[in-house]
């Protein structure tokens, strides 16, 4: 980098949105795009991504956009844009029928100034390497924007879970511990839970951890949090998301002017997220009136019972098949008139086709980049509010958090310390969110990455760049 780069006088870039033409040839299906490309000097300058629809470009678009309005210092903008480690594996596994199989697996180290870093493992077949990195830079808003002392990073493997036995899974999640053990450490990278993995998969990975006694350290279990309560696993950490999504709507909505009480709330992906979000926010009083997952979509306008949709999921697998429930197609799905929808899926899932025909008056993301930006561009002018993810979901990370520090004390909090120390955070996060939405007078999500810019800058400050 260069001085002038490192001092930060040097020049402001500035951001300016065009809209692109269709990719696709005639005659042939063109591929499906946002309408629009965030142009950046930095882009150019960082060579990254050139397509549109690249999640990376997406979110890293995002961040730019608010750096250039609250004026971040180049050096700062440019180093936040690339993550530090993009680590990739390859391992053989053993499969039940004696055969070899070659798996991938990644781990992205976005950005460790205000700690270690710190990420979900996610396990799908349809992970890139693209997606972990802007998993592992969003982390790393996340983490600044909440308040906890992580900086960000991502994982996964390529796989799909349900498509092996459990005696496979464990191999396979054994082997990538090994594979990325010398680079995670309970004071260095310390993974958690996302979609495809649960608590099962955090275990064996502590113990696999655990067992290299070169790497291992002090506290072993440390390396990992959303364990199992029984191996060092925090109360809690379960519903955290869900809980992080709740907390933030009620914080927000009242200057919104809705009483989340007398809600109609619509959900898409009834997983971890998805689900303890319907539940609790059910039990402050509004009614759950359509869901929708990789399985179908269901609505009752008298409300479904979020608690036994949860179990009926657990058993089967999706929400397809629920009784007392009339099942709806996509489109139906988001024409359904509510006043809260959470996406709580994948990533841009909210496009432009679903921006204009959703029927809501906020969108809680609780997905990590649910809306891209030409969606969020009609959702703003249809006068939708988005609350965005890096604030919305920001509970799962915190009571990970809390996991690492009761991991490292040799303690167990109780369950009304660990829901009494989440809101705290989620309700600073939230405050510091409408704060900077006042000073700049720009949307949530600009002042959401500006609330986590400043606390990056301000710790860039004071620790200066070494060499
Ligand atoms: P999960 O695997 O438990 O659930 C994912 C859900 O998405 C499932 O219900 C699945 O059916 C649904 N889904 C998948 N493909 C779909 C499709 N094409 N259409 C409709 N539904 C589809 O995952 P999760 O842990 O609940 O994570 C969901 C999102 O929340 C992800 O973006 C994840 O990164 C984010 N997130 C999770 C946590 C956490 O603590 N688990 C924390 C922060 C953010």
């Amino acid at each position: 980098m260069s001085i002038a780069a490192a001092t930060g006088k040097s020049k402001k870039p500035s951001v300016q949105k065009t809209v692109s033409k269709p990719a696709g040839k005639s005659g042939t299906k063109a591929p499906e795009t946002n309408g629009e490309v965030l142009k950046h000097p930095i882009f150019d300058e960082l060579a990254l991504p050139t397509d549109p629809n690249n999640l990376y470009r997406q979110t890293v678009g995002s961040m730019l956009h608010a750096a250039d309005v609250m004026d971040l210092p180049h050096y700062l903008q440019i180093i936040l844009a690339q993550p530090k480690n993009e680590i990739m594996v390859h391992f053989p596994v053993m499969m039940d029928d004696g055969e070899y199989r070659l798996f991938k697996g990644y781990r992205v180290q976005h950005n460790n100034a205000l700690g270690p870093y710190k990420g979900g493992l996610r396990f799908h077949h349809d992970v890139h390497l693209d997606d972990v990195k802007s998993l592992a830079f969003l982390m790393t808003m996340k983490c600044s924007l909440v308040g906890v002392p992580y900086g960000g990073g991502k994982g996964g493997i390529k796989v799909d879970p349900h498509k092996h036995s459990k005696t496979e899974m464990e191999r396979i999640v054994r082997r990538f511990t090994t594979a990325i053990a010398h680079n995670i450490g309970p004071d260095h990278d310390i993974p958690a839970p996302d979609v495809g993995s649960t608590a099962q998969h955090m275990a064996w990975i502590a113990d696999t951890y655990s067992f290299l006694a070169e790497v291992g350290g002090h506290q072993p279990s440390a390396v990992i949090t959303g364990k199992p309560v029984e191996y060092g696993g925090s109360l809690g950490r379960e519903k955290a998301t869900g809980q992080g999504v709740v907390d933030t709507l009620v914080e927000m909505l009242p200057e919104l002017n809705i009483d989340i009480k007398h809600c109609k709330v619509s959900i898409l992906g009834y997983g971890n997220v998805g689900s303890w979000s319907g539940k609790i926010i059910q039990d402050k009083g509004a009614k759950v009136v359509a869901v929708m997952d990789h399985t179908g979509g269901i609505r009752n306008e008298a409300g479904i019972d979020a608690h036994a949709l949860a179990v009926h999921c657990k058993k089967t697998g999706g929400v397809a098949g629920f009784k007392g429930v009339t099942a709806i197609d996509k489109d139906e799905f988001y024409r359904t008139k509510v006043d809260i929808f959470i996406p709580a899926a994948l990533e841009q899932m909210i496009k432009e086709p679903e921006a204009k025909i959703l029927n809501c008056k906020v969108v809680a993301e609780g997905a990590n980049a649910p809306t891209t930006p030409a969606g969020e561009r009609i959702l703003q002018q249809r006068g939708i509010e988005i609350l965005p993810a890096i604030l919305c979901n920001a509970g799962g990370v915190t009571v990970s958090y809390f996991e690492w520090v009761q991991n490292k004390t040799c303690h167990q909090w109780e369950l009304e310390t660990v829901d009494r120390e989440l809101n705290k955070h989620m309700v600073q996060a939230a405050r510091r969110v409408r704060d900077a939405r006042k000073k700049y007078k720009c949307d949530l999500r600009t002042a959401a990455y500006i609330a986590a810019l400043e606390r990056l800058q301000a710790v860039y400050a004071v620790r200066g760049i070494f060499p």
